[in-house]
């Protein structure tokens, strides 16, 4: 980190030579300085001013503008075919909601707007020319690896309880070890969260989920307490200590989660359904006279508590709809076979099958290790079969048969339901591989069939 990489697009050293050609100061800030310093390229290069939301409007005049929250002093300002957020230096006031300042008030100090951030790894400025302003030693806690709080961190947490969430997420993303007085913080302060908007908390949850695997599991240990003050997460508080009593299983609840989380792909649907997927098993559990636990229907029981999470969470309906799919069949352990590939494309479709697969491969290797072999190894003959079935663009579904209801009408089928009846005979059969989807043998197919009902 002697020589960090500092990039910054050209269009960013436009809008920060712009304004100090308005006399006024400007620094790239947050995020992206903290990014560079890692040597990750950023996903955005945030820019801090001296100027006032006026002075702005004055030094980009005549330039493409949008003002995004003008009253909080940001103005997006569009260049090479991008925004760029450009925020004057502000202090925040007041946070009687512990969500939101009342008021905001603007100065022309660097190091006021930076203590009003969040993390000493996120309250950084740098300047082409004038370099690292870093007055709460951000760059020593990246080396450090250390999160920890601008300031007294109850008391920035009570201001805004999201800093709870984004802090578990940076240090999930980062491999970042919360100091222990953060980390205290965190603990004591969570119940906080729950006044905070449940899509604000959805989309930080979604963001921690996706952090690398090795940085994400200790940190989803140690902060799951704040998991499960989130809207609909509370059936998590069940599984830390939760003892699956089965030779399957090696670890409590928690343990098997969070391993099958992280052994998933960081991908939302899939982290999320992997979060979710025994989360039912504790209401399922019944014990047989070996002693060994069981947890009959736990997948469609946990389906039920990931609709009602994601819907408290005000999950967008598309994502819920997979994640509860996929907890539901999370446990469905087909025998591997052509028909049964073609079947289950036909019912997924190549994507939500291939997820289904992920996740049970995920939820094996969170199993004791002696079980995993056999299961491992039938996944690996239904990647296989997955492949051939869409190699051979196979029937799949009533759109890909060579016959249609109008043909069939034409043999004298009445539309409605027995037409239906008779276009999902014929898909299965195809399916199943005991009709060729050819047009004669399928009309032929239909016709024996209504020969046979009338
Ligand atoms: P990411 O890569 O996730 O976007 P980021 O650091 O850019 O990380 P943003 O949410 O885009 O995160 O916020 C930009 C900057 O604004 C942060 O680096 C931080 O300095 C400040 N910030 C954002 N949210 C808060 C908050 N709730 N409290 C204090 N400071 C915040
Ligand atoms: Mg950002």
């Amino acid at each position: 980190m002697n020589q960090p990489a500092f990039a910054p697009p050209p269009a960013a050293n436009v809008i920060l030579r712009r304004l100090q050609d308005c006399g006024h100061e400007a620094w790239l800030v947050g995020g992206c300085v903290r990014d560079s310093l890692l040597g990750i390229p950023p996903k955005d290069w945030d820019i801090c001013t001296s100027a006032t939301p006026a002075e702005m409007s004055g030094a980009f005049a005549g330039w493409k503008t949008i003002p995004t929250g003008l009253r909080h002093g940001t103005v997006t300002v569009r260049l090479e075919g991008q925004g760029w957020e450009v925020t004057s230096y502000r202090v925040e006031e007041g946070y009687t909601d512990h969500r939101r300042p009342d008021a905001v008030r603007f100065v022309r100090e660097l190091e006021a707007d930076l203590a009003r951030r969040d993390f000493t790894v996120n309250a950084m400025a740098w300047h082409p020319d004038r370099g690292l302003r870093d007055p709460f030693g951000g760059a020593a806690d990246l080396r450090g690896r250390v999160l920890r709080c601008v300031g007294e961190p109850d008391r920035r947490f009570e201001e805004d309880a999201l800093r709870i969430l984004r802090g578990v997420r940076f240090a999930a993303r980062y491999g970042l070890l919360p100091h222990p007085d953060t980390a205290a913080a965190i603990h004591r302060r969570r119940d906080t969260l729950r006044r905070v908007a449940p899509e604000r908390c959805c989309a930080e949850l979604r963001r921690l989920l996706c952090a690398p695997g090795e940085s994400l599991a200790p940190v989803l240990t140690a902060f799951w307490d704040v998991l499960t003050v989130l809207p609909g997460l509370a059936p998590l508080g069940e599984m830390p200590g939760y003892h699956q009593q089965n030779p399957h299983h090696h670890l409590d609840l928690q343990g098997h989660t969070i391993q099958a989380v992280v052994s998933v792909p960081p991908e939302e649907g899939l982290r999320f359904a992997a979060l979710l997927h025994d989360a039912g098993k504790p209401g399922c559990r019944t014990v047989d006279q070996d002693g060994v636990a069981h947890f009959y229907g736990h997948g469609k029981a946990s389906a039920q508590l990931a609709e009602k999470a994601l819907r408290a969470l005000r999950c967008e309906n598309a994502l819920r709809r997979r994640v509860v799919e996929l907890v539901e069949l999370h446990d469905a352990w087909v025998p591997p076979t052509p028909a049964a590939a073609r079947r289950w494309l036909g019912r997924l479709g190549e994507a939500g099958l291939r997820d289904l697969l992920a996740l049970q491969r995920g939820d094996t290797l969170a199993h004791a290790p002696d079980c995993r072999p056999p299961r491992l190894a039938r996944l690996d003959q239904w990647e296989a079969l997955v492949a051939e079935a869409v190699a051979q663009s196979h029937c799949l579904a009533l759109k890909d048969l060579t016959v249609g209801g109008r043909e069939l009408m034409a043999l004298g089928y009445p539309p409605g339901p027995e037409l239906g009846a008779a276009l999902a005979f014929l898909l299965a059969e195809v399916v199943e591989g005991r009709l060729e989807n050819r047009r004669e043998a399928l009309l032929a197919a239909a016709e024996e069939r209504r020969r046979g009902q009338s």
